[in-house]
């Protein structure tokens, strides 16, 4: 039987996480993670297409409208059409020049066409009963290449610049591969870090990070310059002089602050200082990293698109590539985000944490590992311990190591209970916190 799209849905599931202060940092004080989800009905009543938006609270009444409009269009596809041609997809949800005009290539309908390429990725996956990352990983090069959108990026990576990237890793895939399922790849951890937490809760979470395996831990920062040394010191104390600490800033400094505020913690040997800036400043970020080495410039939970990464890359602005999985416009753009990012031999340290960002970009790390760079120890995927039980498969990180998924898809699948409880505004849990929905 033909596998067709019949149907689609977006659902707006909000977590109240501001009341725990989880996920507060010097630019956002006061997040409720929230998933603009979208479910893809197909012709099988038990397979469908599932992706998420993160945003963090009232930015689902608009990403909700945007996810809902370029959805339809996919609504009669076939599955195998849709394979087949994912890249014309995707550059045909982007090429709505009356939609277009609102945000080229950025922003609420760059990211709700993201919600639709991830939710066919994840239909694709589930179809072949297997992973996400395994489905890529077991993809030709030129069935990859044929995914991307070379616009704007053609300077940087051709077609053939990637193909030739994927062509010289085919020979070691099936020991990446076997690497994979055998150990993971390397995690690290924001749990500790957030500012709202005391210092006591700090070092007794990064006590257990250190416990759980992991070998780097990143802290917010950049509120207090006093807070920052008092924070760090504790910290170096508790894990000694050589443990990895990465610090993040979250967007909150002009320019020259950043540069003067970081080297005020030079001392503190520090591996990246991840947002010092506006992300859209690559100039910025280009000086920043001149001025703050040895401290290495992190920065990509914000990158707009492909673009703007490659611009990164070409100034020489950052040393760390953090790719998120719903900020851009899906697999297809992530595929070339790290592509070119292997080009120019910068490692891909993903973004995750908020709600099903560690489920879907592990896919994509995955990959990474198998098909592009390899394994090895500059690739960290950011992992923080919240809301994973609202997944059908939650991430799972085992002595410092994100675990292979197994289930078939890309991670996003949530529970039906989960996105009923938390539905906003008419679900059980925010009907019953009226007040609280009323201040989100
Ligand atoms: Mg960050």
């Amino acid at each position: 039987m033909t596998l067709s799209i019949t149907d689609v849905r977006a659902f707006d599931v909000r977590f109240p996480t501001s009341t725990m202060l989880d996920g507060s940092d010097a630019m956002n004080a006061d997040p409720d993670y929230s998933a603009a989800y979208l479910r893809i009905y197909t012709s099988d009543a038990h397979l469908t297409g599932d992706s998420l938006v993160f945003t963090i609270g009232r930015g689902n009444d608009v990403q909700i409208k945007a996810i809902e409009i370029l959805a339809a269009r996919i609504v009669g596809l076939t599955a195998a059409d849709a394979f087949a041609n994912i890249g014309q997809i995707g550059r045909d949800l982007s090429s709505d020049s009356q939609l277009r005009w609102l945000g080229t290539d950025k922003g609420v309908f760059h990211m709700a066409q993201g919600a639709v390429i991830n939710a066919l990725w994840d239909l694709f996956s589930k179809e072949r009963g297997i992973p996400l990352w395994k489905l890529l990983s077991d993809m030709t090069p030129e069935q990859i290449v044929s995914a991307i959108d070379f616009r704007y990026i053609s300077d940087a990576l051709t077609p053939e610049d990637a193909l030739a990237i994927l062509h010289s890793g085919e020979a070691n895939k099936a020991r990446h591969e076997a690497q994979l399922v055998n150990i993971g790849v390397p995690a690290y951890t924001t749990t500790p870090g957030w500012l709202g937490y005391d210092d006591e809760k700090m070092l007794r979470l990064t006590t257990e990070a250190i416990n759980d395996g992991f070998t780097l831990v990143k802290y917010k920062c950049g509120k207090s310059i006093t807070d920052d040394r008092r924070r760090l010191t504790k910290v170096r104390q508790l894990v000694g002089p050589d443990y990895r600490i990465a610090i993040d800033a979250n967007q909150v400094w002009d320019v020259d602050d950043a540069i003067a505020w970081v080297n005020q913690l030079q001392e503190f040997n520090l591996t990246w200082i991840e947002e010092p800036t506006h992300p859209d400043d690559v100039v910025g970020h280009a000086r920043i990293a001149k001025e703050v080495a040895p401290i290495q410039v992190a920065t990509g939970e914000h990158g707009a698109n492909r673009i703007m990464f490659k611009q990164l890359l070409q100034l020489n602005a950052i040393s760390v590539m953090q790719i998120d999985a719903t900020r851009v416009a899906g697999v297809n753009e992530n595929i070339a985000n790290i592509l070119m990012a292997k080009k120019f031999g910068i490692p891909v340290c993903p973004h995750a944490g908020g709600i099903g960002l560690c489920e879907m970009v592990q896919h994509l790390a995955m990959w990474d590992a198998v098909a592009v760079s390899g394994h090895h120890d500059k690739r960290v995927v950011e992992y923080v311990h919240h809301l994973h039980e609202h997944f059908l498969e939650p991430a799972k990180v085992e002595n410092g190591f994100y675990r292979a998924p197994v289930l078939p898809g890309s991670g996003a699948h949530m529970y039906d209970a989960s996105i009923d409880h938390y539905l906003f505004p008419s679900g059980p849990y925010w009907s019953q916190h009226q007040q609280s929905g009323e201040n989100t």
